[in-house]
Formats: C-alpha cells, sequence, structure tokens
C-alpha cells in the first residue's frame, strides 16, 4: 500500500518540480545569451578592437602587395612607400590605431630564403588594450598568414 502512494507522489510532485527548474534553466540560459551578445557587441565597438579589425586588413592587403611586387618584379620592394601607389593607396600604410605623424606604421623587413615560414615579414606594435600592457598588435608571415602579436604585462620599474 505505501508504494503505490509514494509512487503517486513521485508523479505529481516531481514533474511540477521538474517544470520549474526547466523553466528556470531556460530563464537563466536565455539571460545569460542577452548578456554574452551584449558584452560581444559593446566590445566590438570599442576604439581598440575596431582598430584591430581595421589593422588586420590593412595588414593583409600590404602583405598581399609585398607579394604580387616580389612575383612581378623578382625581388622585394626595398620598403613599403615603392608599393605605393602602384600596388596599394598610400593610406594603408597607416594603422588605424597610429596617432604618430610617421605616414608609415608597419615594421618590415625582408625576407631572406632561409628565413622560415613564420618569419614575421610585417609587424604593427600600435595597439594597447592597457596602458600597463606591452603595444601589440598583428604580425604577417612569411607562409601569408596573420598572427596576433601577444601583449604582455610591462615590466615594473622599481
Ligand atoms: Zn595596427
Amino acid at each position: 500500500m505505501e508504494q503505490p502512494e509514494r509512487r503517486e507522489g513521485f508523479l505529481t510532485v516531481k514533474p511540477t518540480m521538474w517544470r520549474i527548474g526547466l523553466v528556470g534553466c531556460v530563464v537563466i540560459l536565455i539571460f545569460f545569451l542577452i548578456a554574452i551578445s551584449a558584452i560581444i557587441f559593446f566590445i566590438g565597438r570599442t576604439p581598440y578592437y575596431r582598430n584591430l579589425v581595421e589593422c588586420h586588413s590593412h595588414i593583409q592587403r600590404i602583405g598581399d602587395a609585398v607579394g604580387r611586387y616580389a612575383t612581378k618584379n623578382d625581388a622585394y620592394p626595398k620598403s613599403l612607400k615603392d608599393l605605393v601607389p602602384d600596388y596599394i593607396p598610400a593610406a594603408v600604410l597607416k594603422c588605424p590605431a597610429d596617432e604618430s605623424a610617421g605616414a608609415v606604421s608597419y615594421i618590415y623587413r625582408i625576407p631572406r630564403p632561409n628565413d622560415p615560414p613564420t618569419f614575421h615579414i610585417l609587424e604593427c606594435h600600435n595597439h594597447q588594450l592597457r596602458k600597463d600592457m606591452q603595444p601589440g598588435g598583428w604580425a604577417y608571415q612569411k607562409n601569408g598568414q596573420i598572427v596576433p602579436l601577444i601583449q604582455e604585462p610591462l615590466k615594473l620599474k622599481r
């Protein structure tokens, strides 16, 4: 006699608990999804990330232009200014995060045949997430890949 009563209790009470739990989970999940999308939306609008995205497109275009120049002339350009105006407009040589007066924001190194594929042909060091971190940005490798330059904390002066 006791067992059916327990069964009844299990069947009538538990589903309601499950329903409350399920609705609670769905509400929490929706709340987190909204919160996460809001965070991503606002971070994406900050100047730091906007500049990083734009700089990525600049370094891609310069890297491609260096490649096209090298293919056509059988040698790498001596300077990035050699790419203007035939390969890229001058404005591309300026990183959006670079506030200096210079016309070229990117560090350019001519690769030698024995340099590894991960050799950095181009580097940008104009992006600083926080004042206590080294400026970083992107690097364009010899193999055509763009990799982020890790921003390490600045060593504290004592
Ligand atoms: Zn940059």
